[in-house]
């Protein structure tokens, strides 16, 4: 039995983006997976509840991704809206959807408040990168899941390959 992997259904080509895009890669490893049947599409921001297109969301500025699952940050839009909750309820359906298929190992996209796997915006919305991760990716971590970014696909596979060997 194949181990499953997890990854940002926007990393598969998936029009879910806050801006109605997808944001596919074309790492050979990926495509290898999706043929041997071991990809697990999700966005925790549409599971969560969340329209596409919808107004792009940030961790508020000082917070962090353990502030914002301990009640002590916020997720918000430019306009002020606070979308924390359905944020988490999208992290929690990862974590949900990661022990349904048996999964130790997740491809997330870097940069995301949800997905984001060493590096969030910093809730100014000016475009502003910091280190830091998003809520899906941080839960997941917590749930002892292995969390790899687009850009480390390779590392993921080495990874994947040392769960499979006994
Ligand atoms: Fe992609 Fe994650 Fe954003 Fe969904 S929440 S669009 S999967 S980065």
């Amino acid at each position: 039995n194949l181990e499953k992997i997890l990854v940002s259904a926007c990393l598969l080509g998936q029009r879910v983006r806050y801006d109605g895009a997808g944001k596919a890669t074309a790492h050979a490893e990926v495509a290898r997976w999706r043929a041997e049947g071991r990809l697990v599409s999700y966005c925790p921001e549409v599971a969560g509840g969340l329209p596409v297109p919808r107004p792009p969301a940030e961790i508020e500025a000082g917070g962090t991704a353990a502030a914002v699952l301990d009640g002590s940050a916020r997720i918000i839009t430019p306009a002020g809206a606070d979308v924390t909750e359905v944020f988490l309820a999208g992290a929690h359906g990862a974590v949900r959807a990661a022990r349904r298929h048996g999964t130790r190992i997740a491809v997330l996209k870097e940069g995301s408040p949800s997905c984001g796997v060493h590096r969030v915006h910093d809730g100014t919305f000016s475009g502003t990168t910091i280190d830091g991760s998003g809520v899906t990716a941080h839960l997941l971590r917590a749930a002892g899941v292995a969390v790899f970014s687009e850009s480390e696909i390779d590392a993921a596979a080495a990874h994947l390959a040392a769960l499979a060997s006994p």
